[in-house]
């Protein structure tokens, strides 16, 4: 039965999407003495896994894929959890807690948990093209490094979209492959997120491994290689790019459509309440969910598809559950985020945005690609954003805990 009441401990909690969110909320269940079934759902054939070196040590070579397994046999039956894997949810009744799977069967629960993240934007008519690369799953990871080799040291790449995804693939694939041209929509790439100063530093990355960089263009259509045989990315501007290999990072949708008819209220992701509760019984965590986020003067309702918040809401997600609505605690973060790039580490502590009004590098320069730079909203210290420059990023951080004015950020003596 659904409640705004705290979940007995000996209930039944089911989970769905066996990645890093649903991984972190089954551990923190059993953390907090949960001792009744936990099913964990996912549509993967694999155990759960880490997404961040997919596109970092397994593209470059340095980890094989099984590294990056998040938990073992062990581990998992130390958890005491129903696995359903390789197992896809279709359906969801948020009323009855009820999970509908692929093969016809259901699974109710006393609490549930919506987990299942996020999945590639496609670029128009190359969904399921297998010319046309993209890189989320463990899967993507091994066709794609495969192709890069198999193209071989004189292969041309073009990787469409400069977002964080799009300039690591890059980076890796700089290591392997002759000319590697990046496309980007938007004049500066990652302006909407870092604004354009720090932007403009990101894009000039890319030339220090000899990545040829186009942006303000867009991509008006393209052939992909097959059988050998090179295909060819056409630019908006009539520009043609011969390519061996095309990899597409254009961004991530939130994966809704088990849910379409769940009763659940859903926008860009499952809309939550501070708590992470999208309705009685049920919590949602990770790239899928859009929560509200009240820090300091700031009200917003967010959704972020980074690794730090999806391990953190996963835990806080089971911890929300375990409560019952009426007494669960809100999700208030410091969002963390890191990319690795051309040997540089990308920072960012806080989440910057659009509406930041002021952006002041305080240590370091641009240019030299170390530097650390504050953001500021309302007189507020709202990010810090940081290349190789760890050390003093983390200086920040118990500032932007503390909610603390844009003055206290600019007075901190980083020496
Ligand atoms: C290549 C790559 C590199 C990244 N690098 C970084 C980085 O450097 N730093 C950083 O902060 N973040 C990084 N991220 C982001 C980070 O990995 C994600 O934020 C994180 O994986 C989100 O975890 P999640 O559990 O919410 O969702 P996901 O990891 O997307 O997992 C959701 C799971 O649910 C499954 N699922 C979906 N629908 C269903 C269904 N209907 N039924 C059953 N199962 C379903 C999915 O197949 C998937 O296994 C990277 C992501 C990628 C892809």
């Amino acid at each position: 039965m659904t409640s705004e009441k705290a979940l007995a401990a000996d209930g039944c909690v089911v989970i769905v999407g066996a990645s890093l969110a649903g991984l972190r909320a089954a551990e923190a269940l059993r953390t907090e003495g949960f001792s009744g079934r936990v099913v964990l759902i996912g549509d993967e054939p694999h155990r759960p896994y880490d997404r961040p070196p997919l596109s970092k040590q397994v593209l470059m070579g340095k980890w094989a894929p099984e590294k990056t397994e998040l938990a073992g046999e062990a581990r998992l039956a130390e958890l005491g959890l129903e696995l359903a894997l390789g197992q896809r949810a279709v359906g969801f009744d948020a009323e009855r807690l009820r999970v509908d799977l692929e093969d016809g069967s259901s699974v109710e629960g006393d609490g549930v948990i919506v987990a299942t993240g996020a999945r590639v934007r496609h670029l128009p008519g190359t969904e399921g093209d297998p010319g046309v690369l993209t890189l989320r799953t463990l899967d993507d990871a091994v066709t794609l490094r495969a192709a890069i080799l198999a193209a071989g040291p004189e292969a041309r790449v073009v990787v469409v979209g400069a977002g964080f995804i799009g300039a690591e693939v890059a980076s890796a694939c700089a290591d392997l492959a002759s000319e590697v041209t990046v496309i980007e929509a938007t004049d500066v790439p990652l302006a909407p997120i870092l604004g354009e100063e720090v932007g403009a530093a990101c894009a000039a990355l890319h030339a220090t491994k000899g990545v040829a960089l186009r942006t303000g263009v867009g991509v008006e259509r393209l052939v992909a290689p097959k059988d050998g045989k090179p295909g060819e990315v056409v630019l908006a501007d009539g520009t043609v790019l011969a390519a061996d290999m095309i990899v597409v990072g254009i961004g991530v949708l939130p994966n809704l459509a088990w849910l379409d008819d769940s009763g659940l209220l859903l926008g860009d992701g499952v809309e939550c309440d501070e708590a992470l509760f999208a309705a009685d019984g049920v919590v949602a965590a990770g790239d899928v969910a859009r929560w509200r986020w009240r820090h300091g003067p700031f009200d917003e309702r967010v959704r972020i598809e980074h690794w730090q918040i999806a391990a953190d809401s996963g835990a806080a997600a089971a911890h929300s559950l375990l409560a019952g609505r009426a007494a669960a605690e809100p999700f208030n973060p410091v969002p963390y985020f890191w990319s690795d790039q051309y040997g540089v580490k990308l920072q960012v502590l806080g989440h910057p945005g659009p509406d930041d009004d002021m952006v002041e590098v305080v240590e370091g320069s641009l240019e030299s690609q170390r530097f650390v730079a504050l953001y500021g909203r309302a007189g507020r210290l709202s990010a810090v954003v940081a290349m190789s420059r760890p050390r003093q990023l983390m200086a920040y951080r118990p500032l932007l805990v503390a909610e603390a004015s844009w003055d206290e950020a600019r007075a901190v003596d980083l020496a």
